[in-house]
């Protein structure tokens, strides 16, 4: 479909019908393109009274799809999966227009959708069923662990991926039991709307999952007032204002925040794949990547090849607005908060003494936001680049003599999200792995290598997050779960006329059989 014609107008009004309000005069949020600047549909500013009213059509939704067999909530799924993978030509041209992405960084998105929607869709009724557990004593005691669904969960999500922050999130809730109300970013609602379309197109129940659109601090706070459960996707400032509200209404919360993310080059590195992978993890999404690299550590042995190879590949990306895939492209920063907050930090860096090797300029020549791909040396720790997340194409090298140095450094961060290491000997590229303070590590790739790796739990440690997306963690995080036992014969209590010592000496020999019992097996 073509951007800015009448029938790519009809679609967004349509898209915005979809979002819950009892008020059809709501004011609006004009939604823009980063390419052009220009507003592309304006989307409801939702207020209290729409959250109260998408509150009550989740709880009754939720009922009957707790109570849906898993075989049916699967089949929707997995259709859900056929879908966006059908659709992924509409997907890939709106999340370029919305969010001015190259494509070749949009299809990510969808892909990671629909990764989880088969994923959770096969896991959920595995993980979620009921599971015997050891008792306090074997063969008298019976006891079964159960997964309830919390009931409404609230998602919040950022900007920068629009489709999979918004929807992959949802889905784990859904498949354990949920009704879902999702506030996307204001400046993103309408591929996230269209992720919802789908999902209902599907055969989800229309009210199991609503959107509302509106402002962070307001809108936000309503539904954080409103729900079981938040999960929170943004930065780690907004993500302590969240976390301090879910505290206030003891809800649970989950927090996927911010980085300043590391990579170790170490000599013996691919030099080609180490260079080749540094320019897909700085500079994908414009750098706009909660898992971008904005350090790299390279070993001195390979410091000057890595560096000359890393500037020219740098300086072969073209920054480009063009809606199709374009090799060696990439797309415009998303706002003119961004290009304020990359520029701060590079003029800063500059000012201060940092060597420019590329980059370093905005290019309203092109589009109002666009930025060129930066490398910076020679940065200090008086600069803003040093220790805060810039969140833009911008990527600081430091040379290291030895590795214990590099892992020093890599730690020193308030951060602990994500971190990727170089180098041909993958047994000691590990064991330094393991101690990155950081939840996913890279080996010899760049973030899709964890992130793609949805059986397994992805989230930040230290000023990063709290809680993890995917793998079983990322479903039964969605539930409360419960612990029903049954006791036989023996109760756990003092049994009718024996002595209080002897009762305890009973319990102090059983207890000692089971150490013994327990090695038997
Ligand atoms: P942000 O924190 O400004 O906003 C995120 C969401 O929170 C938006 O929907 C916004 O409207 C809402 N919001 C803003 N103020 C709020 C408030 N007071 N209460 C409730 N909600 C509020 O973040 P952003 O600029 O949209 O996204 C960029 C940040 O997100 C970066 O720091 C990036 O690292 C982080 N991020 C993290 C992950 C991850 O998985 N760890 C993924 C993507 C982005």
């Amino acid at each position: 479909m073509i951007p800015n014609t009448p029938i790519y107008s009809t679609m967004l009004t349509q898209l915005a019908s979809l979002v819950t309000t009892v008020s059809p005069e709501r004011e609006q949020i004009p939604v823009c393109a980063p390419f052009t600047g220009q507003q592309i549909g304006p989307v409801p500013i939702c207020q209290a009274e729409d959250v109260r009213e998408a509150l009550k059509r989740a709880r009754m939704a939720q009922q009957a799809w707790a109570a849906t067999p898993f075989a049916e909530r699967r089949t929707i799924f997995l259709r859900y999966h056929d879908l966006l993978l059908r659709h992924q030509n509409d997907l890939l041209d709106l999340l370029q227009i919305e969010a001015g992405k190259a494509r070749h960084h949009t299809v990510e998105e969808v892909l990671d959708t629909a990764i989880n929607a088969r994923y959770y869709a096969d896991l959920a009724e595995s993980a979620l069923s009921p599971h015997r557990r050891a008792g306090v004593l074997p063969f008298l005691s019976q006891v079964w662990e159960y997964h309830h669904p919390v009931g409404v969960v609230g998602l919040i999500s950022p900007w920068n991926y629009p489709l999979t922050m918004a929807l992959s999130d949802a889905l784990p809730a859904l498949m354990a039991g949920n009704a879902v109300i999702l506030k996307p970013s204001e400046e993103t609602p309408f591929t996230a709307l269209m992720g919802l379309q789908l999902l209902r197109e599907a055969g989800l129940p229309t009210d199991l999952f609503q959107i509302v659109t509106g402002y962070g601090p307001d809108l936000g706070s309503h539904l954080i007032g409103a729900v079981d459960f938040i999960g929170f996707t943004g930065s780690t400032a907004v993500g302590r204002l969240v976390a301090q509200q879910a505290g206030q209404q003891l809800i649970k919360c989950s927090l996927e925040l911010g980085g300043k993310n590391p990579m170790l080059v170490l000599d013996d590195a691919d030099l080609g794949r180490a260079v080749t992978g540094t320019v897909h993890n700085c500079f994908s999404n414009a750098g706009q990547l909660c898992v971008s690299i904005e350090r790299v550590y390279v070993q001195r042995g390979i410091y000057e090849p890595f560096v000359t190879r890393l500037v020219e590949q740098t300086q072969a990306l073209r920054l480009s607005k063009m809606i199709g895939y374009q090799k060696d492209s990439m797309g415009s920063l998303a706002s003119a908060d961004q290009l304020s907050k990359v520029s701060q930090h590079v003029d800063d860096a500059l000012a201060k003494g940092a060597t420019l090797l590329t980059g370093g300029r905005a290019r309203p020549d092109i589009g109002p936001y666009f930025y060129e791909p930066t490398i910076l040396t020679d940065v200090t720790p008086d600069m803003l680049v040093y220790q805060e997340e810039t969140f833009g194409p911008v990527v600081v090298i430091y040379p290291f003599d030895h590795v214990e140095d590099a892992i020093e450094w890599a730690n020193d961060s308030e951060y602990g999200l994500n971190a990727t290491i170089w180098s041909r000997d993958t047994h000691r590229a590990r064991s330094i792995a393991r101690r990155i303070q950081c939840g996913t590590v890279n080996i010899n790739d760049s973030y899709p290598a964890t992130w793609g790796a949805v059986d397994s739990p992805m989230g930040g440690m230290k000023q990063s997050g709290l809680s993890r997306r995917h793998g079983r963690e990322g479903l039964l995080k969605y539930t409360e779960s419960q612990t029903v036992a049954r006791q036989r014969l023996l109760p756990l209590t003092p049994l009718p006329g024996l002595k209080l010592s002897h009762y305890a000496m009973l319990m102090t020999i059983l207890v000692y059989l089971m150490k013994y019992l327990a090695r038997l097996r």
